[in-house]
C-alpha cells in the first residue's frame, strides 16, 4: 500500500477503537459492496468487537447474496411487521400506496436500515459517492433528538454540525479544548436512543478502497467483475432509469414481481379514492423509468410524509 493508504488506514483503525462500546460489539451494517468490505477487515485489524449485520431487501441481487453468504459470521437479518410476518418490497407497495422514489425512499428504512437500534453502527459511507453523502456525512453522525443532541454538544464544548438533513456531524479531529474523551463519551451518550454512525473510512476515495483490498487479497463481489460500479438493490431508484433498465433487462423475474405490485397498489390508491393516473402495473413502470416525467408531481406532501412512517 503506498504510504499515505497506510496512514489513512492507521488513522481509521485509531478512530474504531476510540469509540469502542464499553459493553456489546459494534453493529458493522455490511451490504455486500466494497466499502462495507473494508470496514469488515478494519474492524479485525482494529481488534474491536464487532457483529457483522446485513439486512436482506428482498430485492438483493443473488449474486450479491450468494457472496455475503460466504463471509465468515455475517448475520442475515430479515425486516418483520409487528406481527411477526416478514416485510418485503412487494406487500409494502400497496401500503406505501407509491413506489419508492428518489424523495421517498420508504424501502431504505423499512427493510435496509431496520436493525441496530440501540447500538452503535459502524458504516463504510464515504464522501466520494455522492454529493449527498458529502453534505450529510462525517466520521460520526448522529440522527433523533436534534434540540437535545445540540445542548449536550455545546455543553461539552464540541464543535458540530448541522447538516440540511437533519443530522448532526462531527469529524474527528480534536480541536482546541476538545478531547477524544470527550467525544467519545458523547457518543456512548447518544446511541442508545439515537441513530449514531462512526463512518472510519468517510474521506477514501475509491482508489483507497480497492488498493485497500487487493493488499489484503479480498476477493469482493463478483458484480464488480460484471462491470457494475455500485452494488445495490435490482431496481433502485436512486441508482438511476439506464442502471434501473439493465437491472431489469439482466433480472426479468424482478421486474414482472414489481409490475405485479405496482398493480396491488393501484387496486389500494382506488380502494381508498386516491387519484390514480394509472391503470396498470406498467403504466406504474413506465412513470418510474421516467418516461413520462409529468407525472412526477403525482404526490402531494401529505402522502410522502405517509409513507415515509414505518409501518
Ligand atoms: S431499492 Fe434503493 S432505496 Fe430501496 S432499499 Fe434498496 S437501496 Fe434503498
Amino acid at each position: 500500500m503506498n504510504r499515505y493508504l497506510i496512514e489513512k488506514e492507521k488513522e481509521a483503525i485509531e478512530r474504531l477503537k476510540a469509540f469502542e462500546p464499553e459493553k456489546e460489539p459494534y453493529y458493522l451494517c455490511y451490504s455486500g459492496g466494497k466499502d462495507s468490505d473494508v470496514i469488515r477487515i478494519l474492524a479485525t485489524l482494529a481488534g474491536v468487537k464487532h457483529e457483522i449485520h446485513h439486512n436482506l431487501t428482498t430485492v438483493d441481487a443473488p449474486e450479491t447474496v450468494a457472496y455475503i453468504k460466504t463471509i465468515k459470521g455475517v448475520h442475515i437479518n430479515k425486516a418483520r411487521y409487528p406481527d411477526g410476518t416478514p416485510k418485503t418490497m412487494w406487500n409494502l407497495m400497496p401500503k406505501k400506496r407509491m413506489p419508492p422514489t428518489r424523495i421517498a425512499r420508504w424501502c431504505c428504512s423499512e427493510l435496509k436500515e431496520q436493525g441496530g437500534k440501540g447500538r452503535l453502527k459502524i458504516t463504510g459511507v464515504r464522501w466520494e459517492e455522492s454529493t449527498n453523502r458529502r453534505a450529510n456525512a462525517d466520521v460520526i453522525r448522529v440522527v433523533g433528538k436534534p434540540t437535545a443532541t445540540q445542548k449536550i454538544l455545546e455543553n461539552s464544548g464540541l464543535s458540530y454540525t448541522v447538516t440540511k438533513s437533519g443530522g448532526i456531524v462531527l469529524n474527528a479531529q480534536c480541536g482546541d479544548n476538545e478531547t477524544v474523551r470527550d467525544k467519545k463519551d458523547f457518543v456512548h451518550h447518544c446511541y442508545i436512543d439515537r441513530s449514531v454512525t462512526i463512518n472510519p473510512i468517510v474521506e477514501w476515495s475509491t482508489r483507497d478502497v480497492w488498493e485497500f483490498l487487493h493488499h489484503y487479497g479480498v476477493r469482493s463481489n463478483p458484480l464488480y467483475q460484471c462491470g457494475e460500479n455500485r452494488i445495490g438493490c435490482i431496481g433502485c431508484p436512486l441508482s438511476g432509469t439506464k442502471s434501473m433498465k439493465s437491472d431489469f433487462a439482466k433480472y426479468p423475474k424482478y421486474y414482472e414481481s414489481y409490475i405485479r405490485s405496482f398493480k396491488k397498489m393501484i387496486d389500494e390508491r382506488k380502494r381508498l379514492k386516491l387519484p390514480t393516473q394509472w391503470e396498470s402495473g406498467i403504466d406504474v413502470m413506465k412513470w418510474w423509468l421516467g418516461e413520462n416525467p409529468d407525472q412526477l408531481t403525482l404526490f402531494d406532501e401529505n402522502e410522502l410524509y405517509e409513507a415515509m412512517q414505518e409501518v
